[in-house]
């Protein structure tokens, strides 16, 4: 069994659409980014490599990249997920926070949960989705970025 960490942040701004999780979510800002900017999926594609040892998603989607630009983030965990398989691992669980003041997660942490748990094919219950508010300090707080974390567990 192996352990993995994912950690990512992305700025809110105007005429971006929010996406966490792959989830549309309506919202007057929206993450800024390369690809689509869903953070949530950026940091569960970072945990997974992390856990199997093979680096992180810059290595293999690098931002300076044009065809990458606006790209599915879904699209790109299936990428990332099909490598750890291919190391020969499975994905026991995940336990992801999303740390957002803007809006409240709670109302669509299901449908979250239900699109990774298809995106990955694995059982919902290997699928957690916790939500912080920043109370109101720093830029998370401040409604200028989202950041989320992943801790995913592997076994070979
Ligand atoms: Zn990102």
């Amino acid at each position: 069994m192996r352990i993995g960490y994912g950690y990512d942040i992305h700025q809110l701004v105007e005429n971006r659409k929010l996406i966490l999780g792959g989830v549309e979510i309506p919202c007057s800002l929206g993450l800024l980014g390369h690809s689509d900017a869903d953070v949530l999926l950026h940091a569960i594609s970072d945990g997974l490599l992390g856990a199997a040892g093979l680096g992180d998603i810059g290595e293999y989607f690098p931002d300076t990249d044009p065809k990458y630009k606006n790209s599915d983030s879904a699209e790109l965990l299936g990428i990332v997920h099909q490598k750890i398989q291919a190391a020969g691992y499975v994905i026991i669980n995940l336990d992801c926070t999303i740390f957002c003041q803007i809006i409240k997660i709670n109302p669509v942490k299901l449908e979250i949960k239900k699109n990774i748990s298809r995106i990955l094919g694995i059982d919902i219950q290997a699928v957690n989705i916790k939500a912080k508010t920043m109370e109101n300090l720093d830029a998370i707080g401040q409604n200028k970025a989202i950041a989320a974390a992943c801790v995913v567990l592997i076994q070979k």
